[in-house]
Order: structure tokens, then C-alpha cells, then sequence
């Protein structure tokens, strides 16, 4: 599989796990909501049920002598019911007036029983084929033939002289039953709206959350894509740098076993020519290695205190003899005062020492280069300018990255192995510092680092850690 269907297919399911756990929260809170609102909906029918009950209950109980007849009583007090066993034919009902202002009258009915349980009279809308006998349980809920759900709610209705007249407790514990009843289409019909809606809902979040789920996990794979493009475009580029001194020490080798006779100072050329390529190899590898250890920030020294005066002096002292062979003039400039940073000192010889390295190297003979320290209040800076060969401003920025060269030909004829500037940028960035190049092409070129400065606190405070 090459990288490309690798990282497609990271992707994918990246995106496939992003859309099945954002799906499966979706559903968890679509559920919560339907629960919500049908349990909602719910409770309010039950409330409004027992109220509309409860108004029916105390208005009828006062006129329920426990004495007379109950048909006779319903039939003078309630005329618009019908009564169990005889014909029936109904008036404005008595519900309708106890259910004014309440969403649709004639959604609810009632059915009064007697206090065996037997049917003495309901209304005429009434659902089809209800069971005359009485089910005492106060809540009921059923289908009716016609497909329609009805609920019930059934309350205890107590005689007139019970309540009135304190007389000792009638022989039955009530006069009878009250059992108010409403049709649940409306809501079942609302229910089923609300499944519809998250339904759809649900799969327009779907939907939305799987072309998010890809557009996502594409952000997410762009960078390790980069990544994984840049190690390998490294390990290329390493591979091609080890390449080419290896093959010409090999050839050198080669050619001294294959001369059938050869002569001392032949021998000492050749030998010559494989010392350099070795330590060329060397060079690469022990850099290859640095820049690794840098950036994988794999020996955590402690910072210290590193005084930038002895820095610079002790490095352009340093570079004073390899700058009087190329005939530059190396000169530096300190201030008196002493400037210290927090950092690792090797590191920072090492940044500072391949920018004058390269000054020296990229400076035709009879130029000069110059090393200025320079602080404000919080920053010391640290310049290197020369008046060599410069660097075009559209590959200023490139020359920080692995082996790039602005002139591959001119760098190796000088030694260098194309990492010097990003082990530069790699120690800057372990110090939070920063590095920029100014330049021209033909008119030098001036780079400068800038690194926080330690401040007298800093001092007294036991080391932070890099
Ligand atoms: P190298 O080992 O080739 O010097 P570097 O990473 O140190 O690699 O530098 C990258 C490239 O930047 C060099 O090849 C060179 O062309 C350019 N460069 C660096 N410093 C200077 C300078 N002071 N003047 C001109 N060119 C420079």
C-alpha cells in the first residue's frame, strides 16, 4: 500500500469514527428530547384529565342523595347523558360546559357507574364497544376497535348525607364511580410528529456531521501528511548527501587495489582524497545526529547562565586563524557590561559558530565580517554581517530548511553539509528565541538572533528545565 492510500484511508476512518460517535450522542440526545417532550405532553393530558375530574366531581357529589334512586337522579341532574339500557338522545353536554376553553371539547367523554361497577350512564361520544362493567384501576389506557387510543381516568364520587350531614358511613363505601375518558388521537398524532421531525432531523445531522467528519479528519491528517512528507523528502535527501562521498571514497579505494604498481605519492594523494570524504561522511552524520537529538530534545540538560561577551570573543578568537587563510577580516563588538541568557551553552556556541562559519565561508576574499552583541531592556541580540555573496530574498526563508542550498555546487566545493542553518533554527527554537536573515544578493548578508535576556529575578531562582 504506498503512503498515499495509507493516508486515505486514515482518513476515511477517521472520519467514519467521528460520524459514528457523533451520530450515536446525536441519537442518545434525540431520544432524551422525544422522552422529554411525549413524557411532557403526557403529564399535561393527566393533569388536565384530573382537573377537569376533580371541577365534575365536586359539583356533582352535592346532588347525589344516597337515598334515591340513581337513574332517577342522573336523569334529572345530568339529562344530557345517556342512560345504560335505553335509547339514547343526547343535549349540550354537561362536560362541554366543564370543559370550556380547554383545546376541543369533544375529545373527552364520561361514564358514571354505579357502586357495584355497573354502567348507569355515559356520554354519546363515547368510545365503540366499552365494557359496561366498571375497571376500577384509576388509569387506563386501551385501544378502541377503531384503531383510535383512548384514556381513562376513574375517581370515587361519595353521596350527598356522607359528606353533609356527618351521618354514620353508608352500608357502601360511595354512591359510585365518575370515569372521565378522552380520545388520545391528538396526541399520538403529535407524537408521531415529533418522531418525524427528529427523525429527519436526524438524518439532515447525519448527513451534515459525515461531510464535517471528512472535511475534519482532513484538517487533522494535513499536518502529520506534511510530516510524514518531510521525513521522507529527509531521509531522501540524507540518503542522497551520504551517497555521493561514499561513492567517491569507494572509487578511490577501488582504483588504489586495482594499480598494479603504485607509487608513494599517488598513494598519499588517494589516501588524501578518502580522509576527506570520510570526514565529510563523519561531519554529515554527526550533524544528522545532532539535529535529531535537537529535535527530539533527547538530552534535557538544565539551562544555565551563559554570559553572550564570552561567547563572542571566545568564537571569533576562535575563527580568527580560518578567517586569515580565506583573507576576511573577522572583528567583533561587545558591550562592557556583562550580558547573560538562560540556555545550554554548547548549543549556543554551536548556533553562534555556524553562523560565522558560514560568513566566513560565503565572503569572497578581502571582505570583512562582523559580530555585534547588542541588549535592550529585555533582549540581546547577536548580529553577524558580512559583505559576501548575500542571499536573494525569495530563498531567505528557505535556507533554514534540511540540505537546502542556494548554490549546491559552490556549498559542497566549501565543505558544507546543508544543515548548519537548520541546526541554527532548531537551537533557536529550543531557547524561544528567534533568527532572521536581511540580505541582497552580492551585498552581504546579516542574520541575527534574538534571545530573551536573564533578569536579576531569574538569577536567584532555581534553573527551569528547556
Ligand atoms: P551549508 O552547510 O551549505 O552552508 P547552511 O544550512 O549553513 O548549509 O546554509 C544553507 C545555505 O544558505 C547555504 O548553502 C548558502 O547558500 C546560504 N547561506 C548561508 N549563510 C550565508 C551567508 N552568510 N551568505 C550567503 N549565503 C549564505
Amino acid at each position: 500500500m504506498n503512503s498515499h492510500q495509507l493516508f486515505r484511508r486514515s482518513r476515511i476512518r477517521l472520519a467514519l469514527w467521528y460520524a459514528l460517535v457523533m451520530g450515536a450522542i446525536l441519537s442518545l440526545s434525540g431520544l432524551g428530547v422525544y422522552r422529554f417532550l411525549v413524557q411532557a405532553n403526557w403529564a399535561a393530558i393527566e393533569r388536565e384529565m384530573e382537573s377537569i375530574a376533580g371541577t365534575l366531581h365536586d359539583s356533582l357529589e352535592p346532588m347525589l342523595p344516597a337515598s334515591e334512586d340513581p337513574i332517577a337522579v342522573l336523569r334529572r341532574i345530568l339529562p344530557e347523558l345517556c342512560l345504560a339500557a335505553q335509547p339514547c338522545n343526547p343535549q349540550p353536554t354537561l362536560i362541554q360546559r366543564h370543559t370550556t376553553g380547554i383545546s376541543d371539547r369533544s375529545i373527552y367523554y364520561l361514564r358514571l357507574f354505579d357502586h357495584h361497577g355497573k354502567l348507569l350512564a355515559f356520554s354519546p361520544n363515547q368510545p365503540p364497544s366499552l365494557p359496561p362493567i366498571l375497571d376500577p384501576s384509576p388509569w387506563q389506557t386501551f385501544h378502541a376497535p377503531n384503531g383510535i387510543r383512548y384514556h381513562q381516568f376513574t375517581t370515587i364520587l361519595h353521596s350527598a348525607e356522607d359528606q353533609h350531614h356527618g351521618h354514620p358511613p353508608h352500608s357502601h363505601p360511595s354512591w359510585g364511580y365518575l370515569q372521565l375518558g378522552r380520545t388520545l388521537a391528538t396526541f399520538d398524532a403529535e407524537t408521531q410528529r415529533i418522531q418525524w421531525i427528529l427523525l429527519i432531523g436526524f438524518f439532515i445531522a447525519l448527513l451534515l456531521v459525515g461531510c464535517s467528519a471528512w472535511w475534519l479528519s482532513g484538517l487533522a491528517m494535513r499536518p502529520i501528511y506534511q510530516s510524514y512528507q518531510q521525513q521522507q523528502q529527509f531521509t531522501a535527501n540524507a540518503a542522497h548527501e551520504l551517497r555521493s562521498p561514499l561513492a567517491s571514497l569507494l572509487a578511490t579505494v577501488e582504483a588504489i587495489l586495482r594499480m598494479p604498481q603504485v607509487d608513494r605519492q599517488d598513494i598519499q594523494f588517494m589516501l588524501e582524497t578518502v580522509e576527506r570524504q570520510g570526514r565529510r561522511l563523519s561531519h554529515l552524520i554527526t550533524d544528522l545526529l545532532f539535529l535529531t537529538s535537537l529535535e527530539q530534545n533527547s538530552s534535557p540538560k538544565p539551562f544555565q547562565p551563559c554570559c553572550l561577551n564570552d561567547l563572542i570573543s571566545d568564537l571569533t578568537e576562535e575563527f580568527l586563524e580560518l578567517a586569515a587563510i580565506y583573507e576576511i577580516q573577522l572583528t567583533h563588538q561587545i558591550p562592557n557590561q556583562e550580558l547573560y541568557v538562560l540556555g545550554n551553552e554548547a548549543q549556543l556556541y554551536r548556533l553562534v559558530s555556524n553562523l560565522i562559519a558560514n560568513a566566513l565561508q560565503y565572503t569572497p576574499s578581502g571582505g570583512a565580517v562582523l559580530v555585534d552583541l547588542n541588549a535592550d531592556d529585555h533582549i540581546a541580540s547577536i548580529t553577524v554581517k558580512d559583505t559576501g555573496l548575500g542571499i536573494a530574498p525569495a530563498e531567505q526563508q528557505r535556507i533554514f530548511d534540511r540540505f537546502y542550498r542556494v548554490d549546491g555546487d559552490r556549498s559542497r566545493k566549501t565543505g558544507g553539509t546543508g544543515l548548519g542553518l537548520s541546526i541554527a533554527r532548531a537551537i533557536v527554537e529550543r531557547h524561544q528565541a528567534s533568527i532572521k536573515v536581511e540580505s541582497q544578493v552580492d551585498q552581504g548578508a546579516t542574520f541575527t538572533v534574538e534571545l530573551a535576556k536573564m533578569t536579576p529575578q531569574q538569577s536567584l531562582k532555581p534553573l527551569p528545565s528547556p
